[in-house]
């Protein structure tokens, strides 16, 4: 159905590999196949400059978002 091997790269993949891409973790192979199809494909565009915001969110957010649980009841 989908030739993987060759140099396209299908939706669910693409989009599977949001965050590893955002992070900048991707290899850079998978990288320019990743670029590749985002720039002929609006769906997966749209989702990655969501995820993309939502990460923004959480940069500005500082980071401390790591409450710690202390439990303070016990036996
Ligand atoms: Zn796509």
């Amino acid at each position: 159905m989908v030739d993987s091997l060759n140099d396209t790269v299908e939706c669910a993949v693409v989009v599977g590999l949001t965050w590893t891409f955002l992070d900048g973790e991707c290899a850079p192979a998978m990288y320019a196949r990743l670029c590749r199809h985002l720039a002929g494909c609006q769906g997966c565009l749209d989702h990655y400059a969501l995820e993309g915001r939502v990460k923004n969110l959480i940069a500005t957010k500082g980071g401390g978002e790591k409450a710690p649980k202390r439990i303070t009841w016990g036996p």
